[in-house]
């Protein structure tokens, strides 16, 4: 078949041997992806053609992948690792106070994303929730975050508070949304997206293609700019296996003491001679990043503290 000349796009989003496509210009055509384009995910940038003619409702072919700036990837039995969306550039980690507030795993979910190299944003959801005494303690803990150098962002969905604030950070980024259940990752979206609930119906039921939109990746504009990437792999996204050296990097201020304990195998537990614990000390890092990093260092081995984040 006769093809156009090639163009710049976007994958929307991917299922098996086709993606669907957005066109500078806006319009969204259903492609087949040429063989020899390897691994392509939501969010990558593509080079393809229009079609002539449309062949069963598949009116394009996507002939090549440009570089990406990041990819989003999760464990795999068979690759050792599969690449989920592409491009991203912001990680909203979403906590609450009902889903009580949890340093340990928003900590831990700083470390996936450091991983990733893609910022993360702390987002305290639920505000209008908060008492005098939460409200101090959970401050007080955001405040180590800000002192690190990570944007804290309060908002509440009830009463809308800090709402504009959050449509600014989203503008001008390709941002998703991670934390636990609960959180209200899902009542923000629906906020943020209004028309999104209906998108997703009416993609199901146009054909069978449509069956898998809600569960793969899949890009969405939020109307005051910026995008947004949404799927359940994604969310379960920083609930994957982590290493020791993963976890060590991943508490970034920790970065100049790392070296300097006295025992090369120091666990950073309650060994002699190690920096961190007098870095703690000293009030260099902050004791309760310190406990945090040594329960998530002590939970690697055992399976208990995983599946507590896979709920
Ligand atoms: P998800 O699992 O992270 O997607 O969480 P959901 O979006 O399903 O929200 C879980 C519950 O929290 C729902 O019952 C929401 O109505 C509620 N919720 C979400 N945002 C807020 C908020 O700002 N304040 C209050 N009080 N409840 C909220
Ligand atoms: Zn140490």
């Amino acid at each position: 078949t006769e093809l156009g000349e090639p163009e710049n796009g976007t994958i929307l989003s991917r299922f098996g041997q086709h993606a669907d496509v957005e066109a500078e210009n806006g319009d969204c055509i259903r492609c087949n992806i040429r063989r020899g384009v390897k691994s392509l995910v939501c969010g990558d940038k593509v080079l393809w053609r229009r079609g002539k003619e449309t062949q069963h409702s598949i009116s394009g072919v996507i002939e090549a992948v440009h570089e990406r700036a990041s990819v989003l990837s999760r464990p795999d039995v068979y690759d050792g690792v599969k690449p989920i969306a592409a491009n991203i550039t912001q990680i909203l980690i979403v906590s609450s106070v009902l889903p009580a507030f949890n340093p340990d795993i928003i900590d831990r979910y700083l470390v996936a994303a450091e991983q990733t190299g893609i910022t993360p944003v702390i987002l305290l959801n639920k505000t209008d929730l908060l008492d005098e005494a939460s409200k101090a303690e959970i401050e007080q803990h955001l405040d180590i975050y800000r002192e690190i150098g990570y944007q804290v962002i309060y908002v509440s969905n009830e009463s809308q508070h800090g709402i504009e604030e959050l449509k600014k950070q989203l503008s001008e980024h390709t941002s998703i949304f991670v934390g636990q259940s609960g959180v209200g990752k899902s009542t923000l979206t629906n906020t943020l997206m209004p028309e999104l609930g209906l998108m997703t119906k009416i993609v199901s039921e146009n054909s069978g293609l449509g069956q898998h939109t809600t569960t793969v990746a899949r890009l969405y504009h939020f109307k005051q700019g910026g995008d947004l990437i949404d799927s359940p792999g994604i969310r379960e996204f920083g609930l994957w296996h982590l290493t020791p050296a993963e976890v060590y990097g991943g508490f970034i201020e920790f970065e100049d003491y790392l070296g300097g304990c006295r025992f090369r195998d120091c666990k950073h537990q309650n060994d002699p001679g190690c920096a961190l614990i007098a870095a703690g000390e000293e009030m260099k890092i902050h004791p309760k990043r310190l406990a945090s990093f040594q329960r998530i260092l002590a939970s690697l081995g055992d399976n208990k503290l995983t599946s507590r984040f896979n709920d």
